[in-house]
């Protein structure tokens, strides 16, 4: 008789088979420009720390001192016992750093998305979704059991058909977008898509975990960048990427924040942030607010690698943020390409199917502020000695 778990083992023998399988490597150290991973020391193309945040003695000194005198856990959720004053001020420097009115905060921007989007739209309703949509929109989407019209990928003119053709089904409408999109790095035409969407009566939702801290003046995100102030009803972020922590943002419309606060089932059901984590988030907030410095040099060193592979002969894709894809082809190619990286000293890693679409595999460098440009210089030194040796340059 086979047992009622037997399944996983031939499941996941499959994923080993055919490569799909996830063999996670280990970081012995700080997350920073250099890592020491399963005892290699190797320079970090992989990490999403844009602004080297997450080991910065400012952000570590700020969740030792909440901790001394808050301790750590927030012991309940937010609408228990669980929001401190702490919770409240970062709120408030996060509104006040982003220009809205209010915002609230989740345990990680994939529990925002979980929390907004059935707040506010459920089975009577229809969700308009770029097609390379975020997991955790596709999962936000799916939980509020709404119709789900996908929309060609950054495409406002796709966007504005399915929007003729279906809105009048429907009671509410919702139209989500990420900002940037991680694998390729592209930004979402925004400010198009704005355009587009302010004649129909539709709630506009844009998640921006990889333009938070990226994006805008001082980081400020995608809704600055474009400088669409008040015409976005909502603003997914994340603390976990360039703010070198871990935690999830909503903001925009008060209302939204007004209702979140009622009806985000993450934020009454599953506790608040950790205190650390809270008082590190004020302090990047602090930081960011203080000095462009760190993004300034972030979209530097962006613009510098990019140019440099380009001038090898890579094909680094149609990024226009910091997110550097190096497109290979094919996903035995690409992860081979990320192996032979690694021994050159080079953590950057390969991403095939069905994370991009076949033929697309490609390595993925996270550029970083942490980054000097020595560090830069050898990184490139490891692709043209790799990108030579696999014949993907000449
Ligand atoms: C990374 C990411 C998230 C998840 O953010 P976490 O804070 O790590 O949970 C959500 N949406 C998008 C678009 C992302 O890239």
């Amino acid at each position: 008789m086979p047992k009622p778990l037997d399944w996983i083992e031939t499941e996941l023998q499959a994923l080993r088979d055919t490569g799909l399988y996830n063999k996670i490597r280990t970081l012995e150290s700080p997350q920073g420009a250099w890592l020491v991973v399963d005892g290699e020391k190797v320079l970090n193309f992989c990490a999403n720390n844009y602004l080297g945040l997450a080991n910065h003695p400012r952000l570590v000194k700020a969740a030792k001192e909440a901790a001394d005198k808050y301790g750590i856990g927030p012991g309940a959720v937010r609408t228990i016992a669980g929001t401190m004053d702490l919770h409240l001020e970062l709120e408030k420097r996060l509104a006040a750093f982003k220009k809205v009115e209010k915002a609230i905060t989740f345990q990680s921007g994939f529990s925002a998305n979980l929390a907004t989007i059935p707040a506010l739209v459920g089975k009577e309703d229809v969700i308009f979704s770029d097609r390379l949509n975020h997991a955790s929109i596709i999962d936000g989407c799916r939980l509020a059991r709404s119709k789900i019209i996908p929309y060609d990928h950054c495409s406002p003119a796709s966007l504005k058909r399915t929007l003729d053709e279906y809105r009048r089904d429907y009671r509410r409408a919702l139209v989500v977008t990420d900002g940037v999109f991680s694998m390729d790095g592209d930004v979402a035409p925004l400010d198009e898509i704005y355009e587009v969407t302010r004649v129909y009566d539709v709630i506009l939702m844009v998640d921006d975990a990889h333009g938070e801290g990226v994006l805008g003046e001082g980081g400020r995100g995608i809704v600055d960048h474009f400088n669409l102030h008040g015409k976005v009803d909502v603003e997914v972020g994340t603390l976990s990427k360039a703010f070198g922590v871990v935690g999830g943002i909503v903001a925009g419309h008060p209302l939204v924040v007004e209702w979140l606060y009622q009806r985000g089932r993450p934020f009454l059901f599953s506790s608040a942030m950790t205190i650390p984590d809270v008082a590190a988030c004020i302090e990047a907030v602090d930081i960011l607010e203080s000095s462009t410095e760190l993004v300034d040099r972030l979209w530097e060193n962006a613009a510098y690698f990019k140019e440099e592979m380009r001038t090898l002969g890579f094909d680094t894709g149609k990024s226009t943020t910091p997110i550097t894809p190096v497109m290979l082809g094919e996903a035995p190619l690409a992860q081979k390409f990320s192996q032979k990286l690694f021994e050159e000293g080079v953590f950057a890693m390969s991403i095939g199917f069905p994370t991009v679409a076949r033929g697309e595999a490609r390595i993925r460098v996270m550029i970083s502020a942490a980054h000097s440009k020595e560090d830069l210089d050898q990184g490139l030194a490891a692709f043209e000695t790799v990108g030579r040796e696999l014949e993907v340059i000449t």
